[in-house]
């Protein structure tokens, strides 16, 4: 290798070029190739025995019964177990852990902002070990745009973790969120950015996104009423002008709510998803399915923080709001709702993802219909359908092999042998 100093820019380029032959192009490096042979493969709608996937690079190159291995693959044999498509979970935050272990309040307060950080590389990468591949994360709860510099270092390879659709501090109406509760001469920092009034909305909504959101996420109502009952927070006209904004820059708007009010003006203003709805009634229900809205009903975090309020589940009687989330997630599901998986993960430990479709069977729906859910319907909801959410030829290698068929026991999604994300193995079955 010549190693002449440039000082001129004629040398400079002898010395690139002839250092830029040592490495071959990237067309001329060998293909990585798996064979990867699990029991069944659950391909985002449907379960297949004997069915064999092939992984060129970082993508599926063919799925199927009878495939001929291409020459020089690496065999992965993956005996009784079932691969399915990379989980995608629509509700996490990342930025958040467990409220048992410290409380909402305290997190925004009194967390400094890189040990949240910290504590959020931990998560990204139990979530992928999970195997969760994508995540949509729903606001990073006062740590401004972490969630912005965290998907840039996964995406950049710096950390493992999940791909990540990313809300930045997503959007409340002036004066309704919280931290709440301190003398007014206080002004205390909140869990997620004020708006008020149509110019202001249009003004966030446009700062968001070009701070990095990926979509904008509203709350469209909260517990700021007269007694502290959940009450809607932005007017419609507001709502609407939210929409007019992001849909301009390609971006969709999500909502929390779960009064009926709220509900109702976050539908008619064109949101795609409705978080937690617990207060969904049958007309609300059929106005989602007629405009096409999906329903992340987070039984998890309502079950977590349950008990976290000292209900002993299996031995106590059940909590009024836990009876009545099951009646209305089993009145949604009836309806013909379409049912996104997401959690509200992050309010109980991340890498647990799981514990919402356990919840999604108990509380009356089919485990195949969760598993699509978590695939090919989040997919589809999130706008990712034509990179993941399926094992089918052209995707992205997101796959991951779990021991047993959870479309008969929806637990087996706990255990995980190998996670692969755009074709990297990141955990592998033990030789
Ligand atoms: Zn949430």
């Amino acid at each position: 290798m010549r190693t002449v100093l440039c000082f001129v820019a004629l040398a400079c380029l002898a010395v690139s070029s002839t250092h830029a032959q040592l490495t071959p192009p990237a067309s001329l490096q060998p293909d990585t190739v798996f064979v990867l042979q699990p029991d069944r493969v659950f391909d985002g709608e449907m379960m297949h025995a004997g069915w064999t996937v092939i992984v060129r690079n970082d993508r599926i190159e063919a799925a199927g019964a009878a495939l001929a291995p291409p020459a020089g693959a690496e065999r992965i044999a993956l005996p009784g177990t079932t691969l399915l498509p990379g989980l995608i979970e629509g509700h996490s935050h990342l930025l958040l852990h467990p409220y048992n272990e410290t409380t909402w309040n305290d997190q925004v307060l009194r967390e400094p902002l890189a040990y949240r950080v910290a504590r959020a590389v931990n998560h990204a990468r139990a979530t992928l070990m999970a195997g969760v591949t994508t995540v949509r994360d729903l606001g990073a709860e006062g740590a401004g745009y972490a969630d912005v510099g965290l998907k840039r270092a996964i995406d950049e390879g710096v950390i493992p973790g999940p791909r990540m659709l990313v809300a930045g501090p997503a959007m409340v109406a002036l004066g309704s969120y919280a931290p709440r509760g301190f003398a007014p001469e206080w002004s205390v920092p909140q869990g997620a950015e004020e708006a008020s009034g149509v110019d202001g909305v249009m003004r966030v909504a446009r700062d968001q996104i070009a701070r990095g959101a990926d979509f904008i996420k509203v709350y469209a109502d909260y517990r700021y009423g007269p007694n502290g009952e959940a009450a809607p927070t932005f007017t419609l006209e507001e709502l609407r002008r939210i929409v007019e904004v992001a849909s301009s820059s390609g971006r969709p708007v999500v909502a929390h709510a779960s009064t009926p009010e709220g509900m109702r003006r976050a539908i008619e203003a064109g949101v795609e998803t409705i978080e937690h709805g617990d207060g969904g009634t049958d007309e609300i229900w059929r106005l989602m399915v007629g405009r096409k809205v999906g329903f992340c009903p987070t039984l998890a975090a309502g079950d977590a923080i349950a008990q976290y309020g000292g209900w002993k589940k299996g031995a106590g009687p059940e909590p009024a709001r836990i009876t009545a989330k099951r009646a209305s997630f089993k009145a949604a599901l009836d309806a013909g709702v379409t049912m996104c998986f997401g959690g509200d993960v992050g309010v109980y430990s991340h890498g647990d993802n799981v514990r919402e479709l356990e919840l999604m069977v108990a509380y009356g729906m089919r485990a195949l219909d969760t598993l699509r859910s978590a695939t090919s319907v989040n997919a589809r909801l999130f706008h990712l359908d034509a990179r993941v959410g399926a094992v089918r030829k052209g995707l992205l290698a997101d796959l991951v092999a779990v021991e047993g068929d959870p479309s008969s026991d929806i637990s087996a999604l706990r255990r995980v042998t190998l996670v692969m994300k755009g074709g990297t193995i990141h955990r592998r079955p033990r030789e």
